[in-house]
């Protein structure tokens, strides 16, 4: 059988191309070093699939910022804006980067960002308009899949699909994407002409089946699909599809006339037997056993039980073993691990173990089939007892978190009445109409982060670092104060991360050093890893809440970040229902929530994110997470007496979809982002008749633009059009952590200003 990857994170080990790019950007590198160190990447990830003993190397999926904007590139689509003097190619450097990042000095926006599919990577949205021409624009698949063979490897390129291409994009001045299809057929021809007699297979990425499918899409397939194999000789086209099952799209997939199809068994319920039941013979399966979006090692046996014997169907000519997906999504190399223990270490396994783990697992398969080498006794061994070490351990398994899952009761997940008896449950707040506010975080100055790095290396002691956190939080009370909002916030000082402060504080969490993502450009995260039943042994914020609260006569709101997030930006051990760990984190909350109650912290906010971040690719999947995602909040903010005021956050527009669940959450107060929006998404909180209050963002804090208190009347005038103005609250769009004093100060003036005017008008 044939062995492969769908491709390899690009990042670097070490982060080298975030820092190479940062450095090109800032001007203090050259283009040349710059193509310097993707050489080098290129290289050395190349090295490694090949050390491992894969079959194909992946050449293409190496980028500079993403590889759907590489896609435009290759098109030739650059919308005009960024075509400066009319001679910009899409294969130059810097045009490239415009796209990606705008051009502040020309006042040029960059192209969209938007999440691909259900990860945490960020693709740039391609725009097209209708009278985009395409043309073959950049050599650079074909020149890596040439330089691969250079050193020695044989090469697999790799291309996003036209369909998914097609699919992912948007129209411009609602121009109908699908008409370009044939033009974006045409330079796929081009590409695969050129790669046919360099490879033995092209893969062309199409997640779009794995996601439900719009009838044009559908339809688009086939005219798509004959073009290209028919531009084929040598090469067979693998069509790879990932992150679900195929389901409805399986009849497409495997009438593409493709050479092969790559179907990901790790999630999604797939099938693998029903998938080769219906394989025409012309087709080789390349299936996805190693999950290529988690951490954990791959445990051998279950892999070998799953495939059992239906591999016996096919000839191992055309079978192929791969990861589940590209390794994009997962960190570069556990062995950079140096401060993680042993333990959890032999239960890890990232993206260069996963080319081991595919090589071995493709041992294993022939083995069994009597083809292959011998040595798979030991290398089951080995995996086997890496596998029950984390089975059996007791850092894993604590008996009490189980108990108290279990006794979860229906009441758990109520406050005591509903909204319309609290709100009067609440009145003793004595709030003004158009409350103000913020959402939790001040900025982060770099002195903040210079001193906590302090504290971290043992430079500063514990002492000092608190008395300076205690010194950030009594600024950020005064000068809250002094702008007259009327709850306040500590600020979030003391806070690196919203996910990472609250999981460094629990059981069940590790932290890796270098264990980095991307995210979108060079920008990468580095997620906890939840690998144990958790539980929040002490209290995580109160003193630094009450601590606030003791400068203030004011309303002080306690900060938290909710269940759901916490999962949705973690790896979440793959041996527990999400749904279950999401209730164990929901339970370490609700604690927290009433040592805050118990403390006097009668107004508390419990961000949710990333709460549409979980969402499942396909409908049919959603209303059950929605389901369970709801519970959970609800069972971490249900505990306080109704006299306490429960907030949420959650910084995205998009409602129209999840508004019934969001009024499920109930929250007594929510804040959305909005201000760009003109407060037209609050729509379908009118449509839906959202009964509680809300504070739709009127103050853009991704911009360092200070808004005017005229515009900001003016969005909450547009507000009161789909909200009574008796539910409407005041405040920014998200937190404050990234902008600077100066620009926070003005804006909250203002803010504060349009409130106060709002009142005035009734
Ligand atoms: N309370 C957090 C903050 O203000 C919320 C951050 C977020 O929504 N991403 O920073
Ligand atoms: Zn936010």
């Amino acid at each position: 059988m044939e062995k492969h990857i769908l491709g390899f994170p690009r990042i670097g080990a070490h982060r080298e191309l975030k820092k190479a790019l940062e450095a090109y950007w800032r001007g203090v590198s050259s283009t040349s070093e710059l193509l310097s160190v993707s050489q080098d990447l290129k290289e050395r990830h190349w090295r490694i699939q090949h050390e491992a003993g894969l079959s194909y190397v992946s050449t293409g999926d190496f980028s500079f910022y993403d590889h759907v904007l590489d896609t435009t590139a290759m098109l030739g689509a650059i919308p005009e804006r960024f075509d400066v003097g009319g001679s910009s190619t899409p294969s130059d450097l810097s045009t490239y980067f415009r796209m990606a990042r705008g051009d502040a000095s020309r006042n040029i926006p960059p192209m969209e960002m938007t999440k691909w599919f259900n990860t945490n990577y960020h693709y740039i949205v391609p725009e097209i308009t209708a009278s985009q021409q395409f043309t073959l624009s950049s050599t650079t698949l074909i020149d890596d899949t040439r330089r691969a063979i250079a050193c020695g490897y044989v090469p697999k390129p790799v291309l996003v699909g036209p369909i998914t291409y097609l699919a992912l994009a948007k129209g411009v001045d609602g121009y109908d994407c699908w008409q370009s299809l044939d033009a974006v057929i045409g330079v796929y021809k081009e590409i695969v002409t050129q790669l046919d007699p360099l490879c033995r297979w092209i893969q062309i990425d199409e997640p779009v089946l794995c996601a439900d499918m719009s009838p044009v899409a559908r339809e688009a397939f086939s005219q798509a699909y004959d073009v290209l194999n028919a531009s084929v000789n040598s090469a067979g086209l693998l069509l790879t599809t990932y992150f679900d099952a195929l389901d409805d799209n399986l009849d497409i997939a495997f009438a593409s006339g493709c050479a092969g199809v790559h179907v990901d068994l790790t999630r999604g319920g797939a099938n693998l037997d029903a998938y080769i039941e219906k394989l025409p013979s012309s087709m080789a399966l390349s299936i996805g056993l190693i999950d290529g979006r988690n951490v954990w090692k791959t445990d051998y046996e279950k892999v070998l039980t799953k495939v059992n014997g239906s591999l016996d169907a096919l000839p191992a000519e055309r079978v192929l073993v791969g990861s589940s997906c590209s390794l994009l999504h997962s960190p570069v190399d556990l062995a950079s691990e140096t401060k993680l223990d042993e333990e959890l270490k032999s239960w890890l396994a990232f993206a260069v173990q996963k080319c081991q783990e595919v090589s071995d697992v493709e041992n294993l398969l022939s083995e069994r089939s009597g083809t292959g080498r011998t040595e798979g006794v030991a290398i089951l061994d080995r995996n086997t007892s890496a596998i029950n070490s984390r089975r059996l351990s007791r850092r894993v398994h604590n008996p009490l978190v189980q108990e108290r899952v279990s006794a979860i009761d229906e009441k758990m997940f109520c406050r005591q009445q509903p909204y319309e008896v609290r709100k009067d449950t609440q009145a003793w707040l004595d709030l003004p109409q158009y409350p103000t506010t913020t959402i939790g975080s001040f900025p982060q100055t770099s002195e903040i982060r210079a001193k906590r790095s302090a504290f971290k290396k043992g430079i500063l002691t514990e002492e000092n670092y608190e008395g300076f956190i205690k010194k950030e939080i009594q600024r950020v009370v005064k000068e809250q104060e002094a702008l007259g909002l009327d709850i306040l916030v500590h600020g979030e000082p003391e806070r690196n991360d919203m996910v990472e402060y609250f999981g460094q504080q629990m059981d069940g969490f590790c932290f890796t050093s270098s264990g980095w993502v991307q995210s979108y450009g060079s920008r990468c995260v580095k997620p906890p890893i939840i690998y144990g039943d958790i539980s929040r042994p002490n209290p995580m914020t109160v003193k630094w809440i009450t601590y606030a609260a003791s400068l203030t006569h004011k309303h002080m709101k306690g900060m938290l970040t909710g269940p759901v997030t916490i999962l949705c930006w973690s790896f979440v051990r793959d041996d527990m229902e999400r749904a279950d760990v999401c209730r164990q984190l929901a339970l370490a909350i609700r604690d927290e929530v009433k040592d805050l109650e118990d403390a006097k912290v009668k107004i508390l906010q419990i961000d949710e994110a990333a709460f549409s971040e979980g969402m499942p690719i396909k409908q049919k999947d959603r209303e059950k997470y929605l389901a369970w995602a709801v519970d959970c909040f609800r069972l971490s903010t249900s505990c306080v007496d109704d006299s306490t005021q429960i907030h949420s956050h959650m910084c995205y527009s998009e409602f129209n979809d999840i508004i019934g669940s969001i009024a499920a959450m109930d929250a007594d107060v929510i804040s959305i982002e909005a201000s760009r929006s003109k407060m037209e998404l609050l729509d379908a909180f009118k449509s839906f008749d959202y009964p509680n209050e809300i504070g739709p963002g009127i103050y853009d804090i991704h911009s360092p633009r200070v808004p005017t208190k005229e515009e900001m009347v003016q969005l909450l005038e547009d507000a009161t059009a789909y909200i009574p103005k008796e539910r409407l609250w005041v405040n920014p769009d998200c937190g404050l952590k990234t902008r600077d004093w100066p620009e926070c100060i003005a804006s909250l003036r203002n803010m504060v200003a349009a409130a106060h005017e709002m009142r005035k008008c009734g």
